[in-house]
């Protein structure tokens, strides 16, 4: 049987992870697999932050434990499925139910949670719909009707749509995430103490997001909710071995986490190379910068793209900061592969693969052929001599150019959930 829940938090607190973690610990008799922290359209109006929903497999007979986090000190285990069939337990909604309740953001109009139960799926398709489009909920709804899942929702019930494309997802990329828990708000760390953390997951191989080269830390979040830290891995053996790692220092903070399997780091979001490109829609795309960057209000810049379906001006934004400053260093012809968003016929850039470095020529006054004096433009491209006064044709020099080929992104802090890193590239078979 398979629960998915989403929309239950808001800016003010509350965070839908923490009650995927009290439903595992709850359910542990029923649980199997990894709960799922799964990711779905970056660019929808109302998100909270990063627009994930949670979803959670229950069974009745199940084989092998696997240890997926802690509860008040104690280990949560889940196990491997074994059932050939699936089975509803009223059991598990019941109580994930009675968690959504007492767990959800109330009288805020921008929580609307939903919770639904059932055990069948909807197609992948529903999931690739809520990555690309936004869904009416009226379909969401049928979608319950047909598959014949139980539901309930608060609010105007938005959170049935993530909670059913949340169960949709088929995991053929998968990272993890492990979160580590303080509630009811996150404990706030020292900054000593999250740099040792931060670097700490840093040095591990298999680990993303962690920090970036100036040294900013990404693990700890910004607003107010339960979770103290955020470690990403391809790996969830490499994640426990760290929480390790940090409960031998920190002993309080290795009571309360939960390791997620996620979409975050895979890409799913991104259509390659699309025949038609849509408002909202993340693309990868390949052509030639056409134009020179340009600083706009609020400090992010802009410049000129052109591929095969047509001309639109690549973005990027201020909490990029070095990632802004890289399109500065851009110049026509300069061919690339970008990554990103489109958003009133702008892309908004998520990384960039710079693949080859055109030549610039700049015109540049002569010396004079006949006398090798300074020469100056006549206003109409011909240069005349100073001296002798002879008119000369323009000289051409080549522009020194400060980009090098290569792979570039924002740093960890202004990544957003899905977009893969550069150090995952290659790190998923299909
Ligand atoms: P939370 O932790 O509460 O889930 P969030 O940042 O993930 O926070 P939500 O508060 O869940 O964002 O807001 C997103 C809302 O949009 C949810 O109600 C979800 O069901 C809905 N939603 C997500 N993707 C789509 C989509 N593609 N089409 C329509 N609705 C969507």
């Amino acid at each position: 049987m398979w629960i998915g829940i989403d929309d239950t938090d808001s800016r003010e607190g509350g965070c839908t992870t923490y009650i995927g973690f009290l439903l595992s610990g709850a359910l542990q008799k029923y649980l199997t697999g990894f709960p799922r922290l799964v990711r779905l359209n970056p660019n929808i109006p109302y998100k909270t932050r990063g627009n994930g929903a949670v979803s959670l497999h229950f069974s009745k007979s199940a084989g092998d434990r696997i240890i997926i986090g802690k509860k008040d000190g104690e280990w949560i285990f889940s196990r491997r499925d074994n059932a050939a069939e699936e089975e509803y337990i009223p059991e598990a909604f019941t109580i994930a139910e009675k968690l959504v309740e007492d767990n959800m953001i109330k009288g805020n109009d921008q929580t609307n949670p939903g919770l639904i139960g059932g055990t069948r799926i909807p197609t992948e398709s529903f999931y690739r719909m809520a990555l690309e489009k936004i869904i009416d909920q009226k379909i969401s709804y049928s979608l319950l009707e047909e598959l014949g899942i139980t539901h309930r929702e608060w609010g105007n019930g938005r959170g049935i749509t993530g909670s059913l494309a949340s169960i949709a997802w088929r995991g053929r990329r998968i990272t993890y995430e492990l979160i580590s828990y303080n509630s009811p708000n996150g404990k706030r760390l020292p900054a000593r103490d999250k740099r040792i953390i931060g670097e700490m997951c840093e040095s591990r191989q298999d680990t993303f997001n962690n920090m970036d080269s100036s040294g900013k830390i990404a693990l700890f979040p910004k607003e107010r909710t339960p979770v103290v830290y955020g470690i990403r891995s391809i790996s969830h053996e490499t994640l426990l071995s760290i929480q390790e790692e940090i409960g031998r220092l920190y002993p309080d903070l290795d009571r309360n986490f939960l390791i997620y399997q996620t979409n975050q780091g895979t890409d799913d979001h991104i259509i390659h190379d699309p025949e038609i490109l849509e408002e909202g829609g993340s693309y990868s795309l390949k052509g030639r910068i056409d134009g020179v960057p340009v600083r706009g209000e609020g400090g992010h810049m802009s410049i000129p793209f052109r591929h095969e379906k047509g001309i639109m001006n690549l973005m990027a934004f201020e909490p990029s900061k070095s990632f802004r400053n890289l399109l500065q260093g851009l110049r026509p012809g300069d061919l690339v592969r970008v990554y990103g968003s489109l958003s009133r016929g702008n892309l908004k850039l998520e990384k960039i693969n710079l693949m080859e470095i055109s030549e610039i020529y700049r015109r540049v006054a002569p010396n004079c052929s006949a006398c090798g004096g300074k020469t100056r433009n006549t206003g109409s491209g011909i240069y005349q001599c100073v001296s002798c006064h002879r008119k000369n044709m323009p000289a051409y020099r080549r522009e020194q150019r400060t980009m090098v080929k290569g792979k570039y992104e924002p740093p960890a802090f202004a990544r957003r959930h899905l977009s893969m890193p550069w150090k995952l590239e290659g790190a998923f078979s299909a």
